[in-house]
C-alpha cells in the first residue's frame, strides 16, 4: 500500500462536472489500495478574482485581509471535493490549515510551509478515511492565516508529501507532463518523460509555470519524486527526480520564456571604484532581485553606462531608490518593459561546447536583437524584445532539436 499526494490544479478543480471528475479519479486510487492526502487549488480564476475584488476597495488593501480572502478559493473547494466523494461513499473529510495545523513562517502572501503536524492525518488515513487540504496556505505561529505566494498549491503538496513520508507526490494538471516548451503556445513542442530537479527547477524559474519552482526547490532538496500528470486524460506524464537517472542525449531540454521582466539603463554613470556597490546595495535592501547587469567600458574614462533587469512590478520602486539616493549620480535613467526573457536550459549543455554561439546565431537569423545576457552551467537566458518572443522560441525549439 502506497501513501501517495494527488494534487488538482486549478482547471482541474475549475467547476463542479470536473470536481466529480477528480472524485473519481481518487476512488481509483483508493481501490488500488492507495493512502490519499489530496491537495486541491481554487477553482480556475477565482484567485485573481479574488484579487479584483480587494482592489476595487483599495489598491493597497491590508495585506493581513488579503491572505484571508485569497485562502477562500482553496477553502471552496476542498469541501466540494470532500462533498463529492462521500456522495460516493467513500469516507473523506477537508482539513484546513488552521485545523491540523500547518505551519508557515514569512511575511503575509510570500510565507512559507515550515511544518505541519501528522497526527490528525495519519489517524484519518489509518481509518481508511481520503484527506483533502486547501493548498496555497497556512498559519503563523501568531495564528494569522498566510498564502505562499502564486501558484502555492504545489509548493503544498511537496511540504505535505515531504512531511508525511509520502511515496510519491502526483501532480494533476491541464496538460499532460512536462514539454520542452508550453504546448498551449507551441504545438509542436514533445513531452518530456523524465526531467531532473535541477532542469525542472530552472524551466521553472524561468517561466514554465506547469510547476511552481519553490515547490521544485523543496522536492529536489528533500529527494521528494514528482510526477507531472493529466486529470483529463490517462497518459503517461512527467517524472521529476535526481539526475543521476537520466539519460543526456541531448544538450538542451526545454525553452522557457517569461514577460515578467524590465530593463533600466543608468547613462552617464561615474566610472570609478564603488559606484555599482552604490546603485546595487540599496536595492538589495528593499528586497529587489536584479537579474542580469551589464556595464559598458567607458570610452572617456570618466563615465560609463549600467544597465540591469528587475521584476516588471519593481520598476517604480527600483527608480524611486535611484533617484532618491544622493551617492548615485548618473545623467539620466531609460527603462524598457517590452523585453521578453528566453532561456534554453540542459544538463547536458555541461559537456557540448558551441550552445552559446548557435542559440546567439539562430536569434541572429531572425533578425532578434540581443539586449542582455545571462548563464549559469545548465541554462542561458537573453532578454530581447517582447514583440518577438514567440519567434525567438519557435527558432530555438527547431535549432535544438526539440520539435
Ligand atoms: P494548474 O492550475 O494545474 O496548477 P498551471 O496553469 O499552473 O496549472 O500550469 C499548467 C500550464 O503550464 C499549462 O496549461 C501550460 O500552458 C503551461 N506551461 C508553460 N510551460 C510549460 C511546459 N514547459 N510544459 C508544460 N506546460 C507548460
Ligand atoms: N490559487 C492559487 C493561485 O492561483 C494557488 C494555486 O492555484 O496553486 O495562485
Ligand atoms: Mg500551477
Amino acid at each position: 500500500m502506497a501513501k501517495k499526494v494527488l494534487k488538482f490544479g486549478g482547471t482541474s478543480v475549475g467547476t463542479v462536472e470536473r470536481i466529480q471528475h477528480v472524485a473519481s479519479i481518487v476512488k481509483k486510487e483508493l481501490l488500488d489500495g492507495n493512502n490519499l492526502v489530496v491537495i486541491v487549488s481554487a477553482m480556475a480564476g477565482q484567485t485573481n478574482e479574488l484579487i479584483k475584488l480587494s482592489n476595487e476597495i483599495s489598491d493597497k488593501f491590508n495585506k493581513r485581509e488579503l491572505d484571508v480572502l485569497l485562502s477562500s478559493g482553496e477553502q471552496v473547494t476542498s469541501a466540494l471535493l470532500a462533498g463529492a466523494l462521500i456522495e460516493l461513499n467513500i469516507k473523506a473529510k477537508s482539513l484546513l490549515s488552521w485545523q491540523i495545523p500547518i505551519l508557515t513562517e514569512g511575511q503575509h502572501s510570500n510565507a512559507r510551509i515550515i511544518n505541519m503536524s501528522v497526527e490528525k492525518i495519519n489517524k484519518y488515513l489509518s481509518e481508511e478515511g481520503v484527506v483533502i487540504i486547501p493548498g496555497f496556505q497556512g498559519i503563523s505561529k501568531s495564528a494569522e492565516v498566510t498564502t505562499i505566494g502564486r501558484g502555492g498549491s504545489d509548493a503544498t503538496a511537496v511540504a505535505v508529501a515531504k512531511i508525511l513520508n509520502a511515496d510519491t507526490c502526483e501532480i494533476y494538471t491541464d496538460v499532460d507532463g512536462v514539454y520542452s516548451t508550453d504546448p498551449n503556445k507551441i504545438p509542436v513542442a514533445k513531452k518530456i518523460d523524465k526531467i531532473s530537479y535541477d532542469e525542472m527547477l530552472e524551466l521553472s524559474s524561468l517561466g514554465a509555470k506547469v510547476m511552481q519552482s519553490s515547490a521544485v526547490q523543496t522536492a529536489m532538496m528533500y529527494d521528494v519524486p514528482l510526477e507531472v500528470k493529466s486529470t483529463f486524460t490517462e497518459r503517461k506524464g512527467t517524472k521529476i527526480f535526481n539526475q543521476e537517472n537520466i539519460d543526456y542525449s541531448k544538450s538542451v531540454t526545454g525553452v522557457a520564456y517569461s514577460k515578467d521582466d524590465a530593463k533600466i539603463t543608468l547613462i552617464g554613470v561615474e566610472d570609478r571604484p564603488g559606484v555599482a556597490a552604490n546603485i546595487f546595495e540599496p536595492l538589495s535592501k528593499a528586497q529587489i532581485n536584479v537579474d542580469m547587469v551589464i556595464q559598458n567600458i567607458s570610452s572617456d574614462q570618466k563615465t560609463t553606462d549600467v544597465t540591469f533587469t528587475v521584476k516588471r512590478d519593481d520598476v517604480a520602486k527600483t527608480k524611486g531608490i535611484l533617484k532618491e539616493k544622493s551617492e548615485i549620480t548618473y545623467k539620466d535613467i531609460i527603462q524598457n518593459d517590452k523585453v521578453a526573457k528566453i532561456s534554453i536550459v540542459g544538463a547536458g549543455m555541461v559537456s557540448t561546447p558551441g550552445i552559446t554561439y548557435k542559440m546567439f546565431r539562430a536569434l541572429s537569423d531572425e533578425r532578434i536583437n540581443i539586449l542582455a545576457i545571462s548563464t549559469s552551467e545548465i541554462k542561458i537566458s537573453v532578454i530581447i524584445d517582447e514583440d518577438k518572443t514567440l519567434d525567438a522560441v519557435k527558432k530555438l525549439h527547431t535549432i535544438f532539436d526539440l520539435d
